[in-house]
């Protein structure tokens, strides 16, 4: 819901009134200056509204974006959870003090192979001794509790533009984890053709929310 005309109204209230005039050179450059000076509320009107599968481990990551997030996630209680497990593609190495870390992708195969088979075997136990419990009349929301974070989940999320930014100045930071990285720049891609000039903006003042 919106566009960049969203921005360039909400801010032109405040002095002109209803702005009618379209997404002209002078508009942009409005919403350049309110992303420059950390003109914040404009960038509220709007709404994007995604429907996300990820794993929980990302979902725990994503859930701590707070303001002008919606969440509505599938439950654990209510339904049965499908064994849909979430593997990176190889091993990825960690070195350094915390906050930074040098994480890289493993080229040992052994290494790679053996954490293959890790996840296998720990994602394949885990969901029989889930389906032995539900089998035995556990109630769901007792049997999920053997379940690994790499079980996948899916929920709406809607954010305005300024949360949005929030969001990907954070995740696509290179400090951040890789799967949550992933989910941000599909968010990107959305955002980029939708709202184009409040993200250039964004990008031109340092990827910094307003
Ligand atoms: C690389 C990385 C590593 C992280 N590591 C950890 C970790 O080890 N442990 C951990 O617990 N978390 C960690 N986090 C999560 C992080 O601390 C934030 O909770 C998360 O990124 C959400 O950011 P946010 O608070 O800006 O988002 P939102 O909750 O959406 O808040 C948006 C903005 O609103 C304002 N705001 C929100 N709440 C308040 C408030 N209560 N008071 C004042 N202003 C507020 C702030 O300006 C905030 O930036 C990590 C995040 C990243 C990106």
């Amino acid at each position: 819901m919106g566009s960049d005309m969203s921005i360039v109204k909400a801010a032109k209230v405040s002095t002109i009134g209803e702005a009618s005039l379209g997404l002209n050179e002078g508009n942009k450059g409005l919403i350049n200056y309110l992303m420059k000076h950390r003109h914040g509320s404009p960038f509220e009107h709007g709404a994007m509204t995604f429907l996300v599968k990820a794993p929980i481990f990302v979902w725990r990551e994503h859930m701590r974006h707070r303001i002008g997030f919606s969440y509505n996630e599938e439950s654990g209680r209510y339904k049965v959870l499908q064994p849909e497990f979430y593997r990176p593609d190889v091993a990825r190495t960690q070195e350094g003090k915390a906050g930074h870390y040098i994480i890289e992708r493993s080229e040992d195969d052994i290494l790679n192979h053996d954490m293959d088979c890790a996840f296998e075997w720990a994602n394949i136990r885990a969901y029989q001794m889930y389906q032995e419990m539900l089998r035995r009349g556990v109630a769901r929301e007792v049997a999920r509790m053997v379940l690994p974070v790499n079980i996948m989940s899916s929920a709406y999320v809607t954010m305005n533009p300024r949360s949005m930014m929030n969001f990907l100045a954070l995740r696509t930071a290179p400090n951040a984890q890789r799967e949550i990285q992933i989910v941000a720049s599909n968010y990107e891609s959305y955002f980029s053709a939708k709202f184009t000039e409040v993200w250039a903006a964004f990008c031109g003042n340092g990827r910094v929310a307003p």
